[in-house]
């Protein structure tokens, strides 16, 4: 038998199918000819280059979880590896595909009518029309039940006003997925964003997350005809099932970033000399190794636990918790591990390391902080509510 792989210790490999595998290989492979090129010009210049909307859509990652209406309809596992493989590029990137297709895309699929389906989801399967998701408000963060956007009926419209902040791909897309607080509780709306009254302006001198659109939204009395609302559902159950699909998906992601650290770490400290032998060598540094591979390993035997369950019908939220919860911190701490193996020049972009290492705290703290998760699962452990 062959020695372990230091890039897949454990041989997980083996327990993907064929399919699992091509798509994972696919994403490997155009993420490593589209992504890693580029990756270091975009996130200094802070630009997300929105022309690869379509190739995402061309190879059929926008939704690719959901059936039909233009989607791949791949199992969870597949969804996540290339989550996995995505974010191994770069979060940004990830950000971008989990907010296209578990933010916008899922609400429509899973609550929306057939006419908004029909109207929608092909157009974002292809990357022709790019979504956003807007909960979070200046005052309104990990507790969104108290947003102040309202949603008032005039006559057969509805009109929309508030503010959204923080909002991935905001100024960039073409549709909102609007949560607003109406007569009957937290609704979701479909919002064009030529709709007037409504604006998007970025937010600007990020050190996390650079290559990646995040915006403010204004909604000044913007009008929507009455199909505009999704019909299915009503309050926090809406927007918290779409987060839950992309909590899932960083699951994944946050491995693929700490795998790529790790692999430039052992590159690095194979080659590089000190004290007249390769600071791979030291003690000191294999302990590091040890440590980072064996939490890589297991928070990527977690995902592929987590995407078995959720294949099976099986995945709560709070699983999901958990996943997020050790997934992000150990992937960051393999970030902050890694850097300090490449000493100064680790601080600098020549690297992937500490770019990952800054899109990761904003990973550690969007979709759920790590307080709001461990929180989740005090209350699923003990039965006591105490986040409020
Ligand atoms: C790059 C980026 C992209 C984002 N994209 C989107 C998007 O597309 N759509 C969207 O709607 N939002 C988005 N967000 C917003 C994100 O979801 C929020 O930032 C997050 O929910 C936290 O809210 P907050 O920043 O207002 O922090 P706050 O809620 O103010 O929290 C501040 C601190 O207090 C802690 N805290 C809060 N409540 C408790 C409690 N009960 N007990 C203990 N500690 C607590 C938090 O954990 C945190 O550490 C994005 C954020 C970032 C950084």
């Amino acid at each position: 038998m062959s020695s372990p792989d230091p890039l897949d210790f454990l041989d997980l490999d083996h327990l993907l199918s064929d399919e699992e595998r091509q798509i994972r290989d696919l994403v490997r492979a155009w993420v490593g000819d589209n992504i890693l090129p580029g990756i270091e010009g975009w996130f200094e210049a802070g630009e997300f280059p929105k022309e690869i909307a379509l190739q995402l859509g061309e190879l059929g990652l926008l939704g690719m979880h959901l059936a039909g209406y233009g989607c791949l309809g791949a199992n969870a596992v597949s969804y996540g590896l290339a989550c996995l493989e995505l974010e191994a590029g770069d979060s940004g990137f990830r950000s971008f595909v989990s907010v296209q297709g578990s933010l916008c895309m899922f609400p429509i699929w899973r609550f929306g009518s057939e006419e908004q389906k029909e109207r929608w989801l092909p157009k974002m399967a292809t990357g022709e029309v790019i979504g956003c998701f807007g909960l979070t408000e200046p005052d309104f963060g990990s507790d969104p039940t108290h947003m102040r956007t309202a949603a008032k009926r005039d006559g057969d419209e509805w009109v929309l006003s508030g503010t959204k902040m923080w909002i991935t791909n905001g100024s960039i897309a073409d549709l909102a997925v609007i949560w607003a607080q109406t007569d009957d509780g937290i609704r979701g709306f479909l919002v064009p964003t030529d709709s007037p009254g409504f604006a998007a302006s970025d937010i600007h001198r990020k050190l996390s997350l650079r290559a990646s659109v995040t915006s403010e939204l204004v909604l000044d009395e913007v009008r929507l005809p009455e199909d505009a609302i999704l019909p299915e559902v009503t309050g926090m159950k809406g927007p918290l099932s779409c987060l839950s699909e992309a909590r899932f998906g960083i699951v994944w992601g946050a491995m693929g970033a700490a795998r790529s650290c790790f692999m430039c770490a052992l590159e690095y400290a194979k080659t590089r000399v000190q004290w007249g032998r390769p600071i791979a060598g030291f003690q000191l540094t294999q302990e590091k190794f040890a440590d980072m591979a064996t939490e890589l390993n297991k928070g990527t035997l977690l995902a592929l636990h987590l995407g078995r369950m959720k294949d099976e019908g099986r995945l709560r939220p709070e699983h999901v918790s958990m996943g997020k919860l050790n997934n992000v911190r150990e992937a960051l701490q393999i970030a902050r591990t890694s850097r300090t193996i490449l000493g100064a020049s680790g601080i600098t972009l020549e690297y992937p390391v500490i770019r990952h290492a800054n899109n990761l705290e904003s990973v550690l703290t969007y979709e759920g902080t790590s307080e709001i998760h461990t929180l989740i699962l005090g209350q699923a452990l003990t039965g006591e509510r105490a986040f409020d």
